[in-house]
């Protein structure tokens, strides 16, 4: 049994990420730049925020934090985005969801000026990763095909199932994951909420990929025998032993699992490291366009 570990892949892309940067840094004198917009005071996203700065930094790239009053107006933040769109000193522009419930994240993420969505969220980036144009790919789903290509794991020919069709996650890997592409090629079947027969579904993947939100979701009954599982989910269950009163587990149930799969992502340690990851590589890859524009 392999386990998928995303924190040394992390660790490895980061430190390649810092070298690339040290080296523009000489030769440009400027570094790449990540605008981070946060509304309000959810504490999970506050977290993640940090976690991202503080990847931003550790590699010499600049974080430009935006920390907004959940009651902004509409207007308001659009007016922070825009302003965003025009600073050259931002390559790339990060806003934290979910927003507040007066503000519509749809109209937000299309104001991000394209050419800075190093979250790949623009329609205009999701359109290109459909038709295989070179383009952002969506963090979370890009972490997912790294770390497949990483432990040589070639979904070529291959069922895959994909339980979760947001537009973050599942439905972004879907479109990766059926290209003509190196970490691509593969049958790809997407399960959502209204899938009938599910476990029938799920226990033919040959790579299972859950994207859900539901802890222990995905039980051995589900898995095929020899199959890759790849648990995106990150949900925070109650721990009367830990000091914050909480733990993550994923949307797998990873014990129940374990014996019968050949390879597996922990939660926490797997898909979500990665995230972060990919991040600063599409913000990498925003700045280079932007030094040979
Ligand atoms: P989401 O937007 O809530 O989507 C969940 C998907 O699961 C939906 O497509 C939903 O179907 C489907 N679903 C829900 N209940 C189901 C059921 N009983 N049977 C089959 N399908 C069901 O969630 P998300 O943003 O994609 O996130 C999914 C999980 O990944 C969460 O735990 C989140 O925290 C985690 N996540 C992790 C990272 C990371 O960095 N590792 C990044 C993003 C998200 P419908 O479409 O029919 O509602």
């Amino acid at each position: 049994m392999k386990l998928l570990d995303g924190v040394i892949l992390k660790k490895k892309i980061l430190e390649e990420l810092a070298s690339e940067c040290k080296t523009l840094f000489k030769n440009y004198n400027m570094a790449p730049g990540l605008a981070v917009v946060l509304v309000g005071d959810n504490p999970a996203s506050q977290a993640y925020v940090a976690m991202k700065q503080k990847a931003c930094e550790s590699i010499g790239m600049v974080s430009f934090e935006h920390r907004l009053d959940a009651s902004i107006s509409q207007d308001d933040l659009m007016a922070c985005i825009k302003e965003l769109n025009q600073d050259d000193r931002v390559h790339g522009i990060l806003l934290q969801l979910p927003l507040p419930d007066h503000l519509d994240s749809d109209t937000m993420l299309q104001l991000i000026d394209p050419k800075k969505d190093v979250d790949g969220f623009h329609p205009e980036n999701v359109g290109k990763l459909l038709v295989g144009l070179p383009t952002f790919k969506s963090c979370t789903p890009f972490g997912v095909i790294t770390l497949m290509a990483y432990y040589q794991i070639d979904p070529t020919g291959k069922h895959v199932v994909i339980i979760g069709r947001s537009n973050i996650v599942g439905k972004p890997l879907a479109a990766m994951l059926m290209q003509k592409d190196r970490i691509g090629n593969a049958t790809v079947t997407v399960c959502h909420s209204r899938s009938q027969n599910l476990e029938e579904i799920a226990s033919q993947a040959d790579i299972l990929i859950a994207a859900i939100g539901k802890p222990h979701f995905v039980t051995s009954n589900m898995v095929k025998e020899g199959a890759v599982v790849i648990d995106v989910g990150i949900n925070r269950v109650d721990d009367a032993k830990s000091t914050k009163g909480y733990k993550l587990v994923g949307d797998v149930d990873y014990e129940g699992v374990f014996s019968k799969v050949n390879a597996i992502t922990p939660v926490p340690g797997g898909v979500g490291p990665l995230t972060i990851a990919m991040l600063m590589s599409n913000t990498l890859q925003s700045f280079k366009h932007f030094i040979n524009d």
